[in-house]
């Protein structure tokens, strides 16, 4: 399903420019700055797919790829950014929002959430919104590389307390280094037995 299967297909800024939902599709979301990009580039192996930037929040579209012309992934942009003019901000939260709530080919979504910090009030105000549409998150840490092991273990303590809060939560988090590699594999495998 990956690598040389994967390709950009189109970055859609309002529901109207959505590709038709008739495939099954696996989304990945958190915010700016988690690592997101870097986690996509190494699940499909391609090193520039989705662009890696300092600048939090430049990616402003939601982006679709094709997994094998059958599949989906979908990198929706990073939310609870600063900087941005509030009327830019309002305008992603709604479609980010629409999206979320209301693509019927949506299989999971993965959340991603810092192992330096564990999720933020943003990030629990998707959990929420997932809840209200029946759509299941599956949380993924990154940059695992960071943190030292007794501070990853009291992230991962408190995540999963936050989590358990969520009916739409997947019980199991993915642990993974987009720089060492750690948990790549294993997200592939869960990306494969759900489309
Ligand atoms: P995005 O805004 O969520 O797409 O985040 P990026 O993928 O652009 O990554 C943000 C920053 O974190 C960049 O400086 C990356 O090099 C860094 N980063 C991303 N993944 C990892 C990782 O697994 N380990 C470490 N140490 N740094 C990472």
């Amino acid at each position: 399903l990956f690598a040389q299967e994967t390709d950009f297909l189109k970055g859609v800024v309002a529901m109207d420019g959505m590709p038709p939902a008739d495939r099954l599709e696996v989304c990945f979301a958190g915010r700016s700055n988690v690592g997101k990009s870097s986690l996509i580039n190494a699940l499909t192996g391609r090193k520039s797919l989705a662009r890696t930037s300092n600048t939090p929040g430049r990616t402003q579209e939601i982006n679709f790829f094709t997994l094998h012309d059958s599949h989906y992934l979908v990198d929706v942009p990073g939310y609870g950014f600063a900087n941005a003019p509030l009327p830019v901000v309002k305008k992603w939260q709604a479609l980010l929002k629409a999206y979320l709530s209301g693509r019927a080919s949506l299989r999971r979504v993965f959340l991603l959430i810092d192992s330096r910090h564990g999720p933020k009030a943003v990030d629990e105000e998707i959990m929420a919104l997932l809840g209200k549409s029946a759509v299941t998150f599956q949380v993924v840490l990154t940059k695992s590389d960071k943190p030292k092991k007794g501070e990853l273990d009291k992230i991962i303590t408190k995540t999963k307390e936050v989590v358990s809060k969520y009916p739409a939560a997947y019980p199991e988090f993915i642990l993974t280094s987009s720089e060492k590699g750690d948990g790549i594999a294993t997200l592939r495998n869960t990306i494969r037995t759900l489309v």
